[in-house]
């Protein structure tokens, strides 16, 4: 299964403009070493829009 290339995840940070940390990938989605959002990640090019991301696993209300 495709997935971001180590360079890519080297470049790509959160793009969230106050927050701007890095990626890590987990499972099928790049997390924000920061402020925890999600973003999905279908094949190499991870969706990096943060209305797509989901939040934080500890901050999942429900
Ligand atoms: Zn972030």
């Amino acid at each position: 299964m495709a997935k971001p290339s180590a360079e890519l995840l080297e470049i790509l940070v959160c793009p969230v403009p106050e927050c701007r940390a890095a990626l890590v990938p987990h499972d099928q989605e790049l997390v924000c070493a920061a402020c925890g959002l999600r973003y999905p990640c279908e094949g190499a090019w991870p969706t990096l829009v943060p209305e797509e991301a989901r939040p934080a696993e500890n901050q999942e209300a429900r």
